[in-house]
């Protein structure tokens, strides 16, 4: 094996096909998400990844194939999510100044200021509640520390 990475395409009495990847798994992963789906009918069919950086993956349905998160960067990036992260920082912001309270984390109550950034968070998990994701009442403020600790699974509303 001359790559990092070789995807082994097979189909029942055919010659197997292989693909050489060079930087990484995802377009290897990628292209046999294709492959699979492009003969789902298909007898005898497998998609096998070859690495010398990991166990080898071996596939037979598309469905199996984890394919990343593109839209996980799509929507942070997007004006509704960023809007809505705005406005949500801003009124917490606004109800500490009006009750007195301290602006800080709702997880570790780190006071917000310079090199404590707010961040608006899913209290559930965006992964898991897709129809929340522009819901304000799904949104905490956390420091970055916090908010970059926090996993999909991880459901606690913090706050
Ligand atoms: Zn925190």
């Amino acid at each position: 094996m001359n790559s990092p990475y070789e995807l082994v395409l097979r189909l029942a009495g055919q010659k197997p096909v292989r693909k050489q990847y060079k930087t990484g798994p995802a377009a290897a992963l990628k292209y046999a998400h294709g492959w699979l789906t492009k003969h789902q009918t298909k007898p005898g069919k497998s998609a096998t990844l070859y690495s010398i950086h990991s166990a080898t993956q071996r596939f037979e349905h598309a469905e199996e194939i984890p394919l990343p998160e593109k839209s996980s960067v799509d929507f942070y990036a997007s004006q509704p999510w960023k809007k809505l992260a705005h406005d949500a920082i801003a009124n917490r912001r606004k109800q500490c100044l009006q009750d007195g309270s301290v602006f800080s984390c709702a997880l570790c109550f780190k006071a917000f200021g310079p090199g404590v950034q707010a961040h608006a968070d899913h209290i559930k998990p965006r992964s898991l509640y897709p129809d929340l994701a522009l819901d304000m009442s799904n949104i905490q403020i956390l420091c970055s520390d916090c908010n970059l600790g926090k996993s999909n699974r991880d459901a606690t509303d913090w706050r």
